[in-house]
């Protein structure tokens, strides 16, 4: 466990020091408060730290409440170490935000006790945020390929529509859809059929700008939203995206498959539409144009809300 102690007493700081490390534990050793502090701010700093009360910059008492006002995630652990044991001094000090205490000088049986307990706690909370994190990816992200979902991409467009308000950028929106996926299921079994959206996804992913979103709207659908992106650009992307595709052919351990795909774009500004059904709704007719002009194209929409009544 990573352990932040600080110590202003060069003698007890070195025996705590020898301990600690001898019980396995990686420490960030400070000599006063001050520095204690600097560090204590930092987002990477240890959750469990031992303070010395008496120290000078801040002592362990400013420290504690200091700590309690950032609000760390996970808990930063407290244990302040005292040469004071009446029972006030003991209240003042929990009161000010830490968690236990250890009267100098100290025995080491009972800092490896309390040592370990506080270990099981700080552990015990980077778990559960640990599965919150992934408990949230899981809501947001799909199974298979890795994208965002089509709640989470959804999201995506709404935020960056009001940002696009803002910024007077447009945004372009595609919607791609794999040419003749049933017939890739049906011949040659599901497996094959996932690992082509695997790979489809990751292809995506690679041709697309870093701030750029890729989310899977449905079975065999992808959703992008490119921010700051104008039509010429959008253009240019969706067409080298499905040559992309025409040129190589998905191979997996089930075998070579040509894949190709069709392409619906719109572009709008978020300061004229602000409604993601009508985007998506437009995307989805130039996909079914690009579908029935022949598939392995891609078809423009226009700019919204230049032949839309809806969002005018
Ligand atoms: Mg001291």
């Amino acid at each position: 466990m990573r352990i932040l102690l600080a110590e202003d007493d060069l003698i007890t700081r070195r025996l705590l020091e020898a301990q600690l490390k001898n019980w396995g534990h990686d420490l960030v050793v400070c000599s006063d408060g001050q520095q204690a502090w600097e560090e204590l701010k930092r987002e990477t700093s240890p959750k469990l730290v031992v303070l010395d009360w008496m120290m000078p910059g801040m002592d362990g008492l400013t420290l504690s409440r200091e700590i309690r006002k950032l609000e760390t995630k996970p808990y930063t652990y407290i244990i302040l170490l005292t040469a004071k044991s009446r029972k006030e001094d003991v209240i003042e000090g929990l009161e000010a935000g830490a968690d236990d205490y250890i009267t100098k000088p100290f025995d080491p049986q009972e800092l490896r006790v309390r040592i370990r307990a506080a270990t099981r706690i700080v552990q015990l909370q980077e778990e559960l945020l640990a599965a919150l994190r992934a408990s949230e990816f899981q809501a947001t992200h799909d199974s298979l390929t890795g994208l965002w979902n089509r709640y989470a991409i959804l999201g995506i467009l709404q935020k960056e529509l009001s940002r696009s308000d803002r910024e007077h950028l447009s945004i372009a929106v595609i919607m791609a859809d794999v040419d003749h996926f049933k017939k890739i299921n049906d011949t040659y079994g599901h497996l094959a059929g996932d690992e082509v959206l695997r790979q489809t996804a990751g292809r995506i992913v690679s041709s697309l700008r870093p701030y750029d979103s890729v989310g899977r709207y449905g079975g065999e659908e992808f959703l992008m939203v490119m921010p700051s992106c104008s039509t010429t650009n959008a253009l240019n992307i969706a067409e080298r995206l499905r040559s992309t595709f025409e040129k190589n052919p998905i191979s997996n351990a089930e075998g070579t498959f040509p894949v190709t795909l069709s392409f619906g774009l719109v572009v709008v500004n978020g300061k004229d539409c602000q409604n993601t059904d009508i985007i998506i709704g437009r995307a989805d007719e130039s996909l079914y144009k690009a579908k029935n002009s022949g598939r392995n194209r891609v078809e423009f929409g226009g700019e919204i809300p230049s032949h839309c009544s809806d969002c005018a």
